[in-house]
């Protein structure tokens, strides 16, 4: 299984050149499983990028392609309208949000919102590829190709989804927009259990997490007790916050690597072969 980023940042984009080596792209990550066969994690402006290297790479998966949502806010949905493979009528997506206890509204109808002509000028019916939308409430699933999906609802602002992916004997944990509200969600750790990469929101410090409760994100030290508890063999800390620059973020990565040298701060491009 090999895991790109794409966007590694949380809640707007940035395009300042001092943010340049983390990345300043929101949430989006392509997974490329041993069949070669891909799906993509949340649809953050990351997903303008993928999507231009699947053509780049003539990637031919027209039958259909996941794209799984952790949850619906605008950082993890917005890059979707300049998604480019979206607009060729010969591919097919599956958009879903997987887990017990539907959070949000219908999943289609967001989508056709964000892209009602207030807003952008191709509607979502216009785009062209067959788009299937899903709210399954289910907690693991297993598809044709051998993938493997647990899903875990944990606390945000409006709550979110956590996805367990096994595929190949290998196992990664993508957890993004948690907040651990009365000490480390054991959920959360039970997900990630031996995983082989973890990929765990940690958009503050845990200074700044005392002045931002209630906010839905984890400081990197609730993530490291995460990977630690759940004995995750590599830890990527991610959707990092739009006001933190390189030089801060790789000051924190230097912290967190004193404390746990297995964790490293995803950056845009970065890739990882499990
Ligand atoms: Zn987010
Ligand atoms: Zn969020």
């Amino acid at each position: 299984m090999k895991i790109t980023f794409y966007g590694t940042r949380g809640s707007i984009p940035v395009a300042d050149p001092a943010y340049f080596k983390f990345g300043g792209n929101t949430s989006c990550i392509l997974v490329t499983f041993s069949t070669g066969r891909v799906a993509i994690l949340d649809a953050g402006t990351g997903i303008r990028n993928l999507g231009n290297d699947l053509l780049k790479n003539s990637h031919e998966q027209y039958d259909n392609i996941s794209i799984i949502l952790s949850h619906t806010h605008w950082d993890h949905i917005q890059g979707f309208p300049y998604f480019e493979p979206a607009y060729d009528s010969r591919r097919t997506f599956t958009i879903s949000i997987c887990g017990k206890e539907r959070i949000g509204k219908d999943l289609k109808s967001i989508f056709a919102t964000q892209m009602q002509n207030d807003f952008f000028p191709v509607p979502l019916e216009k785009m062209g590829a067959k788009f299937i939308f899903l709210q399954p409430n289910i907690t693991a699933y297993e598809n044709p190709w051998g993938v493997k999906l647990l899903a875990s609802k944990h606390s945000h602002r409006g709550d979110a989804y956590g996805y367990r992916i096994e595929e190949g004997g290998k196992t990664l944990v993508y957890c993004t927009d948690v907040e651990h509200k009365d000490g480390i969600d054991p959920n959360v750790v039970e997900l990630s259990r031996n995983a082989d990469l973890l990929i765990h929101d940690s958009q503050y410090t845990a200074k700044e997490l005392e002045m931002k409760k209630g906010w839905g994100h984890s400081c990197w030290k609730q993530a490291i007790e995460v990977a630690e508890k759940a004995g995750a063999k590599k830890l990527a800390l991610f959707h990092h916050d739009p006001d933190h620059n390189d030089t801060f973020l790789s000051n924190m990565e230097k912290e967190c690597q004193k404390r746990y040298p297995p964790a490293f701060l995803a950056r845009e491009g970065d890739e990882v072969v499990l």
